[in-house]
């Protein structure tokens, strides 16, 4: 029997291992960029929740954690950058030092209208940690990742807390969907 983790419509791009020791080298270099500071980690719902959750686990600070939820408007819009906010942070965070953890950049949009948003909010710093870059559809140019796991070819992929309607988000790797109409 092939099991969801044995998908032949999944082409494995990178392997829970690979994950595992890229998001340890991530959660270091925070550790030693932020020494003294006490970071905030946003979590961006809900594709960011597994990597948050094995990256904080490697950041070795007084950390606090918030979660944002967004959805993108239509089509139409999408040039726009506008993003409503499903679920916003707890806390007020002026004078605060906010670490961004994203799933993956595509066209830019949502993470540079969210990263305005909450610089607009008086944060005393706000950095971006994105496990996935997909740079070639890339909309907003001039968005920064600080902190960036690996690049990616422009294909959908799912797994590690990135879905296909909804699914998969539990695979411990990360995979290419062959054929998304079969997702
Ligand atoms: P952006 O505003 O950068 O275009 O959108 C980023 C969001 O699009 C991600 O947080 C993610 O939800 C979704 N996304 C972009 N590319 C992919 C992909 O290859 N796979 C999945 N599952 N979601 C993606």
């Amino acid at each position: 029997m092939t099991t969801e983790f044995e998908n032949p419509n999944f082409e494995t791009l990178l392997s829970a291992a690979q994950i595992n020791a890229r998001v340890k080298e991530l959660g270091t270099q925070i550790t030693i960029d932020y020494a003294g500071r006490e970071p905030i980690l946003i979590g961006i719902l809900k594709g960011a929740c597994v990597f948050l959750s094995d990256l904080m686990r490697e950041v070795n600070l007084k950390v606090s954690l918030e979660f944002m939820a967004v959805s993108s408007y239509g089509k139409a819009q999408k040039s726009s950058g506008e993003v409503r906010i499903i679920k916003d942070l707890d806390v007020a965070v002026e004078g605060k030092d906010l670490i961004v953890v994203e799933d993956i950049v595509d066209t830019g949009l949502t993470l540079s209208y969210l990263l305005a948003n909450l610089q607009s909010r008086g944060a005393n710093s706000v950095k971006l940690v994105s496990l996935l870059d997909k740079p070639e559809p890339r909309i907003v140019k001039e968005l920064k990742i600080d902190y960036c796991g690996f690049q990616v070819p422009n294909k959908f992929v799912v797994g590690y807390g990135l879905d296909a309607a909804e699914r998969y988000r539990n695979l411990p790797f990360i995979a290419i969907v062959k054929n998304p109409a079969l997702a």
